[in-house]
């Protein structure tokens, strides 16, 4: 994996038993000692006692630090390790290198004596068997003065995965939760209404942060310049009753009433994906150096689920714009269409393996999950004369077993963090927008081939990202170097 310039100098993880200065509560919005302003419309701003549980409450906790300096800038992040909940763990790790990384990206102009600073701290917000909640605060101070950002990662432990705050809202009640939040912003001297209007539009989307206070009412939080008339993140308190889904009921539990979530932690011996060879050390998975992906901005654009006879039309919008994409394949697809799979690789793409038949390999056992992605692999390689070294499990599931046999195979297994939802949405209008809404520097987006409607979408998305400045490239040209068995989301 590339690095950013900025050197770690420090990477230590310390026990947090009994030990509360971890996880001291944060506010919600940044205090500014040294305000130009002579008016500051937050100074008067009461907010209400948000929830922050011990870490103690969490058997086993320890703190991540990851330290990072370098002659302009300086940067602190903590976060928590909650033994079992890997996905939880990845996401909080994935958001600090992202803020790292977009914080070594802006130019700061140097200030008397003063180096930019990034600061990432943590509050546990909701601890359960079924739910846990982290919230990780922001501050920087750099080149725009004050930036506040808040983030929620809500992480549902029986399906180890990761939801966003607007999960905790019944879908029903998005229009009621956006009214309430409107009444309680309006008026409110933190707050630009124009700035209000535009954000709400974006109905349940206009949430990033999603948490509750202290009395279990739901705390909506923007992060800086969203709302805010200045940098600041900015948060409204709303009622929870009549607002909440299934999860969200849930969550406020796991927030009020505090316990060990107490996740079964898998034996060291089936928790360590990659094999070892004779040195010791993981036989890494070649990544592709052809593009920089520290300097350049790059996205890498991943097709599932075929090869079908259509994705030769997909093929040509990519041959004539000059773009590489990695396509990840379903076995018995590319039994039917050895000809598409050959083509694919000849024009300089990177195949992937998306199991034979595209089951969830969750549900199999380590024979069959075997079976699914090595048979895939021989016809791939029979069609191509390449054996992949990227899979993707079909619906992103994957567990301990589906880590340890990609590494046997030598494979790393690549997810995403775009996902346009184009097999729900068969529209390319649709699907047009919600890729470049999203697309960000480093991303990996989800699309699939098997559909008209996407296959007829990526011309004007392809199109669109080059103007905007993407270099779009393939998943190993991405990453780099992989470790056999890992996850990787995005770069
Ligand atoms: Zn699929």
């Amino acid at each position: 994996m590339r690095r950013a310039a900025l050197a770690l100098v420090a990477v230590a993880t310390l026990a947090v038993a009994g030990c509360t200065e971890e996880a001291a509560p944060t506010p919600p919005t940044v205090t500014v000692t040294a305000t130009p302003d002579a008016v500051d419309p937050f100074a008067d701003f009461a907010a209400p006692e948000l929830l922050s549980i011990p870490g103690a409450v969490v058997e086993g906790l320890e703190v991540e630090h990851v330290e990072a300096e370098d002659e302009t800038h300086v940067a602190f992040a903590s976060y928590p390790l909650i033994p079992g909940a890997e996905d939880l763990t990845e996401a909080l790790k994935a958001s600090r290198e992202d803020q790292f990384r977009d914080f070594v990206a802006t130019e700061h102009p140097a200030q008397e004596g003063v180096l930019a600073e990034l600061n990432i701290s943590w509050d546990l917000v909701g601890s359960s068997p079924e739910v846990i909640g982290v919230r990780l605060n922001s501050t920087e101070f750099g080149a725009h003065g004050f930036d506040g950002d808040a983030s929620t990662h809500w992480y549902h432990v029986e399906a180890d995965e990761v939801l966003p705050g607007t999960a905790l809202i019944d879908e029903a009640a998005v229009d009621s939760l956006v009214a309430a939040v409107e009444d309680e912003a309006t008026g409110d001297p933190r707050i630009d209404p124009a700035l209000l209007e535009q954000q709400l539009a974006g109905g349940l989307d206009a949430f990033d942060s999603i948490a509750f206070t202290a009395d279990g009412e739901l705390w909506v939080e923007f992060d800086g310049a969203q709302v805010s008339v200045s940098n600041r993140a900015v948060g409204v308190e709303v009622p929870a009753e009549g607002h909440l889904s299934e999860f969200g009921e849930t969550a406020r539990t796991a927030a009020l009433e505090p316990a060990d979530p107490d996740i079964p932690v898998p034996e060291p011996t089936t928790a360590e994906p990659a094999p070892l060879d004779t040195e010791g050390t993981p036989a890494m998975i070649q990544g592709d150096d052809d593009v920089d992906c520290s300097q350049a901005k790059c996205i890498a654009l991943t097709f599932d689920d075929g090869p079908v006879g259509g994705t030769n039309d997909l093929l040509d919008v990519l041959a004539s714009r000059g773009v590489h994409a990695t396509f990840f394949m379903v076995g018995t697809n590319v039994k039917a269409h050895p000809d598409v799979v050959k083509r694919i690789h000849d024009e300089g793409h990177v195949l992937g393996n998306h199991t034979m038949d595209h089951k969830q390999l969750t549900r199999l056992n380590e024979a069959s999950i075997r079976d699914e992605i090595a048979s895939t692999n021989a016809l791939i390689e029979e069609a191509s004369g390449v054996t992949p070294v990227l899979l993707r499990p079909p619906y992103g599931a994957t567990n301990g077993s589906v880590a340890t046999i990609a590494a046997e195979l030598g494979m790393a297994q690549i997810l995403w963090d775009v996902d346009p939802e184009d097999w729900k949405d068969k529209n390319s209008a649709v699907v047009t927008d919600r890729v470049l809404s999203h697309a960000h520097n480093g991303a990996i987006i989800l699309s699939h081939d098997i559909h008209e409607t996407t296959r007829a979408a990526y011309a004007g998305i392809i199109d669109q990202l080059l103007a905007d400045g993407y270099t779009l490239v393939t998943v190993p040209e991405l990453l780099g170097d992989m470790t056999p068995g890992q996850k990787y989301f995005r770069r």
